[in-house]
């Protein structure tokens, strides 16, 4: 492992959506931490707080704004409109990426332990690109959430996506981690799912997590289930298998089935016409199946392999086209000027 020198710059990216009750404790407490971190000459003081906005609809910006007048070491990224908590992160991070030399992501809502930060940043120094918060425990979630959250672990896990156990999204990440995120142009943003393909020394870091400090969860089943969705068929292809595999099945029964009806047939027991019925609708389905497999085989590969384009800003003309996925609207942050 490569140790780093202390004193590195440290950026905290925080995606925010209608957040205005978290907000002013979020700031507060987040602004005292990185203080006294640089204070003992931890971290760098360019270290930076960037909240960004995802189109919340009551008075989040704002608020950003206030606190970024206020104290320079808070600044915000303001997107067009409500892209999606992972759209917002990719947006904050791929935007702070050319400022800092390590990036932590965390939530809005203070459920990711603050003070676990130090020893985020005390395993980038031990030379880590990449660390995982990994959640101790899950006694402060409703039942509801533990059992959905636990079993969309599980199910990914089963499902051959590559992900750390009870990690969401607090995470360090170096800037060579994040240079080499932004390659990887994947289309369905599940950035758990990306964060591990990268590679690279990465470490562990054990946090309690506490309950949402204010406001209400912005994930509902919806939103979960579509991000589930999202990260199965962007990194697996067991799915697809599946269907080949049930298909095989299929057909392998329509064949025997073939042989026992065609006995019964000369044994003379059926009604005529019923046989060749019954067997061609499992046979025909059967192929189906496995070709729809098959086809979908390819599909998956070439979609794993031609991956594009993950996030434009306005300002960077370079890319564009139709494949973008959102424009960072306003922006102040990064030594920018503030824009509306
Ligand atoms: N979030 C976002 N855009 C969305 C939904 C959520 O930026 O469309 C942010 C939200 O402000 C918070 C983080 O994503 O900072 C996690 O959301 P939340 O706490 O509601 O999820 P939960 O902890 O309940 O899973
Ligand atoms: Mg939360």
């Amino acid at each position: 492992m490569v140790e780093q020198e202390r004193g590195g710059v440290l950026y905290l990216v925080i995606p925010c959506y209608n957040e205005e009750e978290v907000l002013p404790e979020t700031s507060k407490r987040l602004t005292a931490k990185l203080g006294a971190m640089i204070e003992m000459g931890f971290i760098s003081q360019d270290s930076k707080i960037v909240f960004v906005n995802d189109g919340s609809k009551d008075r989040t910006w704002q608020l950003i704004r206030q606190y970024h007048e206020e104290n320079p070491m808070i600044q915000g990224i303001n997107l067009s409109r409500n892209k999606g908590h992972q759209n917002a992160l990719l947006a904050g991070l791929m935007t702070v990426k050319e400022y800092c030399d390590m990036a932590i992501s965390m939530d809005a809502d203070l459920q990711d332990d603050v003070d676990a930060i130090d020893q985020f940043v005390e395993k980038y120094y031990e030379g880590c690109e990449v660390v995982y918060g990994v959640r101790s425990e899950r006694k402060t979630d409703s039942f509801f959430k533990r059992a959905s959250a636990q079993s969309f672990y599980k199910l990914m896990l089963h499902m051959g996506v590559e992900i750390v156990y009870n990690h969401a999204d607090y995470r360090l990440m170096s800037r060579r981690a994040l240079d080499e995120m932004e390659g990887f142009k994947e289309v369905n943003l599940f950035l758990r799912g990306i964060v591990p393909l990268i590679g690279f020394q990465s470490g562990v870091v054990t946090y309690e997590r506490h309950e949402r400090f204010a406001g209400e969860s912005k994930y509902p089943l919806k939103k979960m289930l579509n991000f589930a969705f999202d990260g199965i068929t962007s990194f697996s292809v067991k799915p697809i298998r599946m269907v080949t595999t049930l298909g095989i099945i299929i057909f392998a029964i329509s064949i025997l089935m073939l042989i026992y009806f065609l006995i019964t047939w000369c044994i003379g027991w059926t009604v005529p016409g019923w046989t060749s019925i019954v067997v061609s609708v499992w046979a025909i389905g059967g192929l189906q199946l496995l070709a729809i497999g098959i086809i979908g085989e390819y599909i998956g590969k070439r979609d794993f392999e031609e991956v594009y384009l993950l996030w434009v800003s306005k300002e960077d003309p370079a890319v564009g086209g139709e494949r973008q996925r959102g424009v960072i609207d306003g922006l102040f942050s990064c030594g920018k000027e503030p824009t509306e």
